[in-house]
């Protein structure tokens, strides 16, 4: 399950909106309490704090799949650590897809993260869906997301 406030979730669609038609990317930073009834990760849950928004620096089909500049990620966990937070999740968009997790998403995730993909249907909002990586079969599985 995932916690972000109406804030941070009407600034991840704005931001989300403002990119189209090209994917955006960025983390999200905040508190991970670690589950206890499964061990496959799936009750793991996420506080959203803060978000840091990153460049799709991908050029070829940036309208499809994002790429995140070398050495971001330190970048990222060094400004969590000083904020008293860390690293839990990255946001993308998909511009004129629905927001499933794509083979893409898939090979790319990693346990413990949550992952929340925003769909932009011509430049207007359509869902978001939150996803975990199920450590049982290693598919990233839809997780509850509570809008606070
Ligand atoms: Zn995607």
């Amino acid at each position: 399950m995932v916690k972000i406030s109406t804030k941070t979730n009407n600034e991840l669609v704005d931001i989300s909106e403002k990119g189209f038609p090209y994917e955006v990317c960025g983390f999200l930073l905040g508190e991970l309490e670690y589950g206890v009834k499964e061990s496959n990760g799936m009750d793991n849950q996420f506080h959203i704090k803060e978000i840091l928004v990153c460049e799709n620096i991908n050029k070829e089909t940036p309208e499809i799949r994002f790429e995140m500049k070398e050495g971001e990620y330190q970048q990222a966990e060094y400004t969590a650590k000083e904020r008293g937070l860390r690293i839990i999740g990255i946001y993308h968009s998909h511009p004129n897809h629905q927001s499933y997790a794509s083979p893409t998403d898939n090979l790319y995730a990693q346990p413990d993260t949550i992952y929340l993909i925003y769909s932009i249907m011509s430049s207007k909002f359509n869902e978001l869906k939150g996803y975990i990586l199920n450590t049982k079969d290693w598919e990233l599985q839809e997780t509850k997301i509570q809008i606070t």
